[in-house]
């Protein structure tokens, strides 16, 4: 299958019967709900709105793909939403796309299966899921083996949920930036060690490796960053060229990775991440 890369702003309309339920109800009981459901697959990225006109509820939001509201993309939770929403509607809801948006990397559109990483930062919306073949998010929804596992789904949820507020106590630079930043880049510390364990599930679950990015800021010298070890088994893992030029560490045995100090070489910046 082709996929289409860019991300795109679409308009999902709902139709209450409201001889049945108040719109506010159908609202809070389903609407709202469901598209969190569409959220936990990746069919929707963060940061959309609900807006209310007459008897039609619509919710604005962004996506990755042009299909990628179809609801054969459903996982089981989803699926089970659209259901309820079906039993109190006039009519299916329906979606459409409002145009395209400019602001954010495209997905990944390589073909076939491709080793992973599992990364992210407070401020993405994407998949926590990046492709090693291009270097770009993949959206959940594409994994259909996850489908109906809402325990995998439901641990890389509240892993990004985490991570999401980790991240920004330590860019905050206020309030729990040192306990931030220790989740974000020890591999001992209890954040790495749910997400090391998530890799390995979604290995089982994929059959591809999974590995986990440990981000480093923080460095006392160009050579002793150099001289950094894998922090599980110990062993060298500097690469001579950076992979997917942003990671100069990465041990193939452990499926860890990881990049010389931001604060030593400017050059792999956040922005590049
Ligand atoms: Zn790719
Ligand atoms: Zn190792």
């Amino acid at each position: 299958m082709g996929w289409c890369g860019d991300m795109f702003l679409f308009k999902y309309h709902f139709y209450p019967s409201t001889r049945l339920i108040p719109a506010s109800e159908f609202l809070d009981m389903h609407c709202e709900p469901f598209v969190d459901n569409l959220g936990k697959g990746g069919q929707f990225l963060a940061g959309g709105y609900f807006a209310n006109q007459h008897a039609k509820i619509t919710y604005y939001g962004p996506c990755a793909e042009k299909t990628s509201l179809s609801p054969k993309l459903h996982f089981a939770w989803a699926k089970r939403s659209y259901k309820r929403i079906l039993q109190y509607s006039l009519r299916r809801p329906k979606f459409e796309c409002v145009g395209r948006l400019p602001v954010e990397q495209p997905c990944c559109t390589c073909r076939g299966k491709a080793d992973l990483i599992l990364r992210t930062n407070f401020l993405s919306m994407e998949s926590v899921l990046k492709c090693t073949k291009c270097a770009r998010y993949v959206p959940l929804y594409r994994f259909r083996s996850l489908s109906s596992d809402t325990e995998l789904l439901s641990g890389i949820n509240s892993w990004k949920a985490a991570y999401d507020r980790c991240d920004g106590l330590f860019i905050g630079s206020g309030v729990g930036e040192r306990f931030g930043y220790y989740q974000t880049s020890s591999l001992k510390s209890p954040l790495a060690q749910d997400g090391v364990k998530l890799c390995r599930s979604l290995e089982k679950k994929l059959k591809v490796r999974v590995y986990y990015d440990l981000t480093t800021y923080y460095g006392r010298s160009s050579s002793l960053e150099r001289k950094r070890c894998c922090p599980r088994c110990k062993g060298n893992w500097l690469l001579k060229q950076p992979w997917l030029k942003f990671y100069n560490f990465r041990c193939n045995k452990c499926r860890l990775v990881s990049n010389i100090a931001w604060d030593i070489a400017p050059a792999y910046s956040k922005q590049t991440s």
